[in-house]
């Protein structure tokens, strides 16, 4: 990384914590790991360290600004060892920040979780196995083509993550990723249409039962597939 893109990325990280967006040690150290120069389209590389969502080509989606990702890896929860699933892969940064916090680099490989990252757009698929390969995440991180909606395997009724995101505004939680989610497990998921949605965090109780707690309000782009909406 040049100097530049050193300082600049110092800069925001000192800001996202002083903001409070960065508020954990787990949470800053993945941020200060993961190059975002390396997962924006290219020829955006010197915008990585603006706090701005960026265009992935003329794919119409975007990688979410910094504070976003920031945000949601701290809601999250995280600890070393867990399955993490997301959908809606894009750029692969976010999978990344993901891995880094439940798969250190600086960790024994025998401790490390898994993320599994389901992405519904082809060019972009290829586009993050690209990015999380050459930033040696390609390990910690499974990238699938598919409907993240139905959860994965699809519609496997098993419990199988103990943490699931959503980088894509869905009309309600899609029902397989409920069941896909462990007792004490928790979800995140912008919901609803429109320029803003609400976030929420779903917390599955030992019992099985739900609790839907709003965060606050955001702007991502809609869900497809099966639990999407219908265009
Ligand atoms: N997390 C990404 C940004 C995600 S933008 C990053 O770090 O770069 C939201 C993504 O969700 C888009 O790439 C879009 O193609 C994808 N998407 C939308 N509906 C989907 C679905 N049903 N299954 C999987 N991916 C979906």
């Amino acid at each position: 990384m040049d100097d530049e893109l050193r300082r600049k990325k110092l800069k925001l990280v000192r800001r996202l914590i002083r903001e409070g967006y960065l508020r954990s040690r787990p949470c800053i150290k993945a941020f200060l790991k993961v190059p975002r120069e390396r997962f924006v389209w290219p020829g955006y590389e010197k915008y990585a360290y603006q706090d701005t969502p960026l265009p992935l080509g003329d794919t119409g989606q975007t990688i979410s600004a910094p504070h976003m990702c920031a945000y949601l890896i701290e809601a999250m929860n995280l600890d070393v060892g867990m399955r993490v699933l997301e959908i809606g892969t894009g750029s692969g940064y976010q999978a990344a920040l993901l891995a880094e916090c439940v798969a250190p680099s600086d960790l024994n490989k025998s401790m490390w979780g898994h993320v599994v990252s389901i992405e519904i757009d082809e060019e972009l698929v290829e586009f993050a196995k690209r990015n999380l390969s050459r930033t040696g995440y390609y390990n910690r991180v499974t990238v699938i083509h598919g409907d993240g909606s139905l959860g994965w395997p699809p519609l496997s009724n098993e419990e199988i993550y103990d943490r699931i995101l959503l980088t894509a505004a869905a009309p309600d939680i899609p029902t397989p990723l409920v069941k896909q989610l462990k007792k004490g497990g928790i979800l995140i998921s912008p919901l609803g249409r429109g320029y803003l949605q609400d976030l929420v965090k779903v917390v599955k109780d030992e019992n099985g039962r739900i609790k839907k707690d709003f965060l606050l309000k955001v702007a991502f782009v809609p869900l497809r597939g099966r639990w999407g909406w219908r265009r």
